[in-house]
């Protein structure tokens, strides 16, 4: 298993209030590589698959209709202990409590639209980075 890569997204709302450039670029001066990137949107069908681990949750019907509802952007990034750093770029899930200077302290409005996604484990990102990308596109 590799421990060099996460998978991210940048949310309908990142997308949306146009960060996707300071996004990306505070992803690459924080030391990650892309490594693949796509811009495109999910269906409902699809982001419920993608958070099918959340389906028994009382948020989970709003979550898939939020990251249905415009596009995103979906990457592979790499850095060595890239899930565990990302998440500290990121910062908390819910906005309001993420750290200053944090991926969602700066751009997310709430824990609904919290800008960001970023892998939780290694194995969620190689079966997230494989749900976005052929073997051909991520090797
Ligand atoms: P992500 O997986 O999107 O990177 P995360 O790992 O920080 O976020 P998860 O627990 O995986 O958080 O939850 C997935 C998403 O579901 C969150 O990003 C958030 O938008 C939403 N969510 C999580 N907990 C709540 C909650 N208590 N109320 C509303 N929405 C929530
Ligand atoms: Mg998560």
């Amino acid at each position: 298993m590799r421990t060099n890569r996460t998978f991210t997204m940048i949310k309908p709302d990142g997308v949306a209030n146009n960060h996707i450039g300071a996004i990306l670029n505070d992803i690459t001066t924080a030391g990650f590589k892309i490594v693949a990137m796509k811009y495109t949107q999910l269906s409902t069908d699809l982001a419920g698959k993608f958070y099918a681990v959340h389906a028994e949750r009382p948020f989970y019907k709003d979550l898939v209709a939020f990251m249905s509802s415009g596009p995103i952007v979906a990457a592979i990034l790499e850095k060595d202990n890239a899930v565990a750093d990302f998440r500290t770029l990121i910062g908390a899930t819910d906005p309001a409590k993420a750290d200053v200077g944090t991926l969602r302290n700066k751009y997310a409005q709430s824990i609904d639209a919290n800008t960001v996604h970023g892998s939780d484990s290694d194995e969620n990102a190689e079966i997230e980075g494989a749900f976005y990308f052929t073997a051909f596109e991520r090797f």
